[in-house]
């Protein structure tokens, strides 16, 4: 999360200077969490509560929702034809503000979407070296056969990145469905990767981000706020 100087802080979010600031911090009245503070150097970020005589400059609770994204929804803020995974959520505008995704899916991907605004618990969701493993049930076109699982297991070179893809594993359910895990999220990655296979994905769904499994009494567009256990399983 980004950090800034309490004085900096304040200057940007309220009418005060930084000659008004001085004796307002040096007489108490200036409080960082709950507390007051004399240090105008003092590190701030976006959970730090903030209040300056009295008015309350920032109030940010940490919120963590999973999402059961339905097919044709798009995995950004804003966009000018289609629904976005935000317009799922009833949220104050406030709220909305400040929430990102935690790893997106494609317009027709289906499942498990994690959002909140706590970007210290997403960054350790996604660094590659926690090699956190997003679990996929794939539908397929044609018929799929035991030469898949080590294509999977050994890595696929992708040209365009000039990338080779993590080791992947891929359990064959029946003669068109798999389960696949991934540790990493490339560009359509599996769909690429049954496009070697000459394979086109028809239905793609994920059902867990690690030990975070999609609720099933979560319908298509339904969402809720992730437990305690699920958000601090993140370490
Ligand atoms: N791989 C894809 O091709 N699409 C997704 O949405 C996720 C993984």
């Amino acid at each position: 999360a980004k950090r800034s100087r309490l004085d900096r802080f304040i200057v940007q979010h309220s009418e005060l200077t930084r000659r008004q600031l001085k004796p307002l911090l040096a007489t108490g009245k200036v409080l960082v969490d709950y507390q007051p503070v004399n240090d105008a150097n003092l590190l701030v970020d976006y959970f730090s509560h903030i209040s300056v005589a009295g008015n309350v400059l920032q109030n940010n609770q940490p919120v963590y929702f999973m999402l059961n994204k339905p097919c044709g929804t798009v995995s950004a803020t804003k966009d000018d034809k289609n629904k976005t995974v935000f317009d799922c959520l009833r949220q104050e505008d406030s709220v909305i503000a400040g929430l990102h995704i935690v790893g997106r899916l494609d317009f027709h991907t289906t499942g498990l979407v994690l959002i909140t605004n706590d970007g210290r618990w997403s960054e350790r969701l996604t660094l590659p070296n926690k090699k956190i493993e997003k679990h996929y049930r794939v539908n397929l076109q044609n018929p799929i056969d035991e030469s898949y699982i080590s294509g999977f297991a050994e890595g696929m070179y992708f040209e365009f990145e000039n990338i080779t893809t993590q080791p992947a594993r891929l359990n064959i359910i029946d003669t068109h469905t798999a389960e696949v895990f991934l540790t990493e999220g490339k560009y359509h990655q599996i769909k690429r990767m049954f496009g070697r296979f000459r394979n086109p994905v028809i239905g793609l769904h994920r059902a867990a981000i690690g030990h975070i499994q999609l609720d099933p009494t979560l319908q298509p567009g339904q969402y809720r706020a992730l437990t305690a256990d699920e958000i601090s399983g993140i370490k």
